[in-house]
């Protein structure tokens, strides 16, 4: 190893969130190694020190047992290269991939609107959450708990509708920035006192994939043109003529949502026979069912590196939360929030909906939400993580991870 110039490959992810650890990651195989020799830290640090442009000469570190048994076992899983000294040759440049700060979102704060000129920030917006109304007349006992973790139904008292008007004007809006999805939310969609004219704003606008989200206990719902149906369906899972009409409907997708063990059983009875790609399960947490989280969406260190996550995932997770970004919820009082547990973000029509975007891209309630908690923030697996989400919020709990404090694992793992 001496005489070697060291250098890592594009594919290598390096953390050093948690201090007085390092961790390598390889984007495209999953292998991970890492250590807390400081010899080692400081080796890996020195790559990322710009004066020395992604490459630096081992014979600075050797000799050392930690430095040769460390390089040893990147090598052994292609996480670095390694390149013979030639006399007389300049030392060599290699380009680390660091982001590119030059687009970043924050720069709108420093140009202020005039940026909704300039580029055109509507680009940002790429789904549309539309809460039509909230009346419904049944008395699911997850009501008003499950929409708080999914995009799913919910009834208040007392009810509320979107005036048609501005529902037009709304779609109308959004036809000029680049959301692809529509999402139409109740209540009860039957309960929509509009419910004749929304039949022809979806056929007025097919530029967008428009989605009905019905719950299964409302029966067969309602149906608009080439609009998709997404059927909620919730304990205890009973069949009915509406749910026979809807299992034959090939463009229905399920969504069960399930809160212990005998619900899944229950649903899994439920939906014998439907293709598994038209069902997706969605744990809804009820304040007593922690355990079925900690046992079923608590991530281990398997699951969080072996995906493998890209570098492309790795940069997302570092800038914005891949749950959240691009997705607006227009409410029937006119509220507007990026997400149904964050603040709001303004009303519709008072603000336009670009301005909903800038406020949002600028104000950040959640589309730029990071792990920037206690906990994570100093966790080497911190941007391989996916994006905190609504669970994080109903658990009240940063972290839904079974990973101890420290992982590291002097030399490798
Ligand atoms: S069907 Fe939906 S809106 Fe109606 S009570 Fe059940 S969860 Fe609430
Ligand atoms: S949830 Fe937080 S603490 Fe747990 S592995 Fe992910 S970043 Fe680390």
């Amino acid at each position: 190893m001496k005489d070697c110039w060291f250098s890592l490959p594009e594919t290598v992810y390096v953390s050093f969130d948690n201090p007085g650890l390092v961790m390598l990651y390889h984007t495209e195989k999953g292998h991970q190694a890492s250590s807390e020799l400081p010899q080692v830290v400081e080796l890996i640090k020195d790559v990322y020190r710009p004066e020395n442009m992604g490459v630096v000469s081992l014979d600075v570190y050797l000799p050392d047992d930690g430095i040769e048994r460390f390089v040893g076992r990147l090598k052994h899983l292609e996480m670095c290269m390694t390149k013979a000294h030639v006399t007389n040759q300049p030392k060599p440049i290699h380009f680390l991939p660091i982001l590119n700060l030059q687009n970043d979102v924050e720069r709108l704060q420093e140009i202020g609107e005039a940026h909704m000129i300039g580029d055109n920030i509507s680009n940002y917006l790429t789904r549309a959450v539309i809460h039509l109304n909230t009346e419904c007349g049944k008395h699911c006992p997850q009501c008003g708990i499950a929409h708080r973790q999914t995009l799913c139904c919910t009834a208040t008292e007392p009810p509320l509708a979107m005036p048609l008007e501005r529902l037009k004007e709304l779609v109308g809006q959004l036809a000029a920035t680049s959301v692809q999805v529509i999402d139409l939310v109740g209540g009860d969609l039957r309960a929509y006192p509009h419910l004749g004219q929304l039949h022809a704003l979806v056929e007025q606008y097919p530029q967008f994939s428009w989605h009905l989200w019905q719950h299964g206990a409302n029966g067969e719902g309602f149906a608009a043109g080439k609009a998709k149906t997404d059927v909620v369906l919730s304990a205890p899972f009973e069949t009915s003529d509406g749910f026979e009409t809807l299992r034959n409907n090939p463009d229905a997708r399920f969504h069960l949502l399930v809160e212990n063990e005998m619900q899944v059983e229950q649903a899994e009875r439920l939906v014998a026979g439907i293709e598994a790609e038209r069902c997706e399960w969605v744990p809804v947490f009820n304040g007593e069912n922690l355990k079925f989280f900690e046992d079923n969406v608590f991530l281990d260190e398997d699951d969080i590196t072996s995906g493998p996550v890209s570098m492309r995932e790795i940069f997302c997770h570092q800038k914005l939360n891949t749950n959240y970004f691009g997705t607006l919820h227009f409410f029937a009082d006119g509220e507007v929030k990026a997400d149904v547990n964050a603040e709001t973000v303004g009303r519709f029509p008072d603000k336009s909906v670009l301005e909903l975007v800038y406020e949002e891209l600028t104000r950040n309630t959640a589309w730029r939400r990071i792990r920037s908690g206690e906990r994570c923030s100093v966790c080497c697996y911190r941007f391989l993580c996916p994006s905190p989400g609504n669970y994080e919020t109903a658990i009240g709990k940063e972290n839904l991870c079974k990973i101890k404090s420290t992982v590291a694992i002097d030399g490798d793992s």
